[in-house]
C-alpha cells in the first residue's frame, strides 16, 4: 500500500473538523492512537464527543469520525418547537436542503427536498442563505460546497453521517489505479467518470483527467460523452466509485457487453487484472457498491411477483445487474417519484430504494399499492444518523452565533473537482421524462 501516498493526502479534500483534526495530527498520522477532542464550549464547560462511532478511524474517511459537541437528548418531548423556534429565528439567513433518504423527523424541517445534485444547485440559487444545513452524507455537503457562492458555509448536522460507497475509493486508491493503467499503455485512451456519491478528493482527481462527474440521471449521457473523447472505438472509462451503475449504464443503455466490462479491486495488486485484460475492457469498474441497494437480489424480485399480483418491480441503478434485468422499471430517486406520481389509481409497485423514500411514497400514494421490494434490507446507516437532536443542536448554534460542523473543501480540491461537475452541467439535456419508460 502506498503509504507515501496516504500521508501526503494528496488529493484529500479537507473539512474543517479543526479540533478534530488537530488531535488526530497530535496522535499521529495513522490515527491509531486517536482520541476524541474536548472541545470547550462557550459557557466554559468541556464536553464530550458525541459519539464514539469511529474511534481511531480515518478523518478523511466519508464515515465513522468523531462528531464532537453536546446533543439534546432525544427523549426532549421540545424537539420539534426547538427546531422551528431556531429556524424561525434565522429566518432567510438559513436553507435546509434534506435529501430523498432523509428521516420524517428531519425533512419535516427542509425548506427543499431532493437528490444529492440537485440539492446542491438549490442551494447555490439561495445566495441570500448564508447557512445551507445539507440533511445528507458527508460527499454532499462538499458537493453544496464547491457549487456554493463564495460567502455561504454549508454544515452537516452530524460529521459522522459518511457514505460507504464514496468511503470506497480512496485518493491513494485511485491513483494507484491510474499507475496501472499507465503501465498498461491505456491511461491516455482512459476518461474517469465519477458517480456523484464521492469524495471530493475523487471528483477532484477526475477533473484533473479530463473526466466528468454524473449521477444516477444522467449517467447514460456522461458515457457517451466519456467514450465519444476518443472516437473509433478507442476509448475507455474507469467508472468510480459504483461498479453496478457503471456496469448497468454501460451494457443496458450503451449496448456494450457484460464482457466489455473489468472490475478493479483495489484491494488487489494493479486491482486484481492483468495489463492485457485492462487493455482489452472498455469499461474499467471500480469495486464499489452501495450497502443499501447492493442488498436486494433478484429472488427477492420472483418472490414479490408471486407474493403480490400483477406488481411493478421499479429500482435504482445502484442495484446489482441482475436485480436490474429482473425489474420493470430502472432509474434514479427522481425518476422513481415521478414515476410512482404519474401511474394509474389500484397499480401495484414493489420499489427497490432507500426505505424512508418509499414509505414516504406509500403514505403519499393511498390509491396505490406500494411495497418495499425485500422488508429485511435495512434503512441506509449513515443517513439516518442525521437525526433530530443534531439538526437543533446545529440550529440552536447558529442562532447563538456558532457555526458548528462545517464542510470546508480545501480550495486546490474545489477547484478541480468543479472541472468535473462543469463537465456534466454541460451535458446535453434530456427533454424531461412524463412516461415512465424501462
Ligand atoms: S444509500 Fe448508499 S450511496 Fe446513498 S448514502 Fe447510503 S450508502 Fe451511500
Amino acid at each position: 500500500m502506498p503509504t507515501d501516498r496516504r500521508s501526503a493526502g494528496r488529493l484529500s479534500a479537507v473539512t474543517s473538523i479543526d479540533v478534530y483534526k488537530n488531535a488526530y495530527a497530535a496522535a499521529g498520522a495513522d490515527g491509531s492512537t486517536h482520541v476524541a477532542p474536548a472541545p470547550v464550549d462557550p459557557a466554559g464547560s468541556t464536553s464530550k464527543a458525541l459519539l464514539l462511532l469511529g474511534r481511531g478511524s480515518d478523518p478523511d474517511s466519508e464515515r465513522g469520525v468523531d462528531c464532537p459537541g453536546e446533543l439534546p437528548p432525544a427523549s426532549d418531548p421540545d424537539l420539534v418547537e426547538r427546531a422551528r423556534a431556531a429556524k424561525a429565528a434565522l429566518g432567510d439567513q438559513v436553507f435546509i436542503l434534506g435529501h430523498h433518504y432523509q428521516r420524517d423527523e428531519v425533512i419535516q424541517f427542509a425548506d427543499v427536498t431532493g437528490d444529492s445534485f440537485k440539492l446542491a444547485r438549490d442551494a447555490a440559487a439561495r445566495p441570500e442563505a448564508d447557512y445551507i444545513v445539507f440533511c445528507g452524507v458527508h460527499f454532499m455537503a462538499e458537493s453544496a460546497d464547491i457549487l456554493a457562492a463564495p460567502h455561504q458555509r454549508v454544515l452537516l448536522p452530524d460529521l459522522a453521517a459518511g457514505c460507504s460507497m464514496a468511503d470506497m475509493a480512496r485518493d491513494f486508491q485511485v491513483l494507484d489505479c491510474w499507475d496501472a493503467l499507465v503501465d498498461a499503455g491505456i491511461a491516455e485512451q482512459t476518461v474517469p467518470v465519477t458517480y456523484m456519491n464521492s469524495s471530493a478528493a475523487i471528483k477532484a482527481f477526475t477533473g484533473e483527467h479530463g473526466g466528468l462527474v454524473c449521477t444516477s440521471s444522467n449517467a447514460e449521457r456522461a458515457l457517451r460523452w466519456a467514450f465519444d473523447q476518443h472516437p473509433g472505438g478507442a476509448g475507455k472509462v474507469l467508472f468510480l466509485p459504483d461498479q453496478h451503475l457503471g456496469r448497468n449504464t454501460a451494457v443496458r443503455q450503451l449496448g456494450l457487453s457484460l464482457d466489455d466490462c473489468v472490475v478493479y479491486n483495489p484491494l488487489k495488486p494493479n486491482g486484481g487484472l492483468t495489463a492485457q485484460e485492462l487493455r482489452d475492457a472498455r469499461m474499467i469498474l471500480w469495486r464499489g457498491h452501495c450497502s443499501v441497494h447492493g442488498r436486494f437480489t433478484a429472488a427477492q424480485v420472483a418472490a414479490v411477483r408471486e407474493r403480490v399480483p400483477g406488481v411493478q418491480v421499479l429500482v435504482h441503478p445502484e442495484c446489482t445487474y441482475e436485480v436490474v434485468s429482473a425489474a420493470d422499471l430502472v432509474g434514479s430517486t427522481e425518476y422513481i417519484i415521478r414515476t410512482i406520481e404519474a401511474a394509474p389509481a389500484g397499480s401495484a409497485w414493489a420499489i427497490g430504494t432507500e426505505l424512508n423514500l418509499v414509505r414516504r411514497l406509500a403514505e403519499a400514494h393511498p390509491d396505490k399499492t406500494i411495497t418495499f421490494l425485500e422488508s429485511t434490507v435495512c434503512y441506509c446507516a449513515t443517513m439516518n444518523r442525521i437525526d433530530l437532536p443534531h439538526l437543533v443542536r446545529c440550529l440552536e448554534a447558529l442562532v447563538r452565533g456558532e457555526v458548528v460542523n462545517e464542510i470546508i473543501v480545501e480550495p486546490t480540491v474545489a477547484a478541480h473537482a468543479r472541472l468535473a461537475l462543469d463537465r456534466m452541467l454541460a451535458l446535453p439535456e434530456l427533454p424531461p421524462v412524463t412516461t415512465p419508460t424501462a
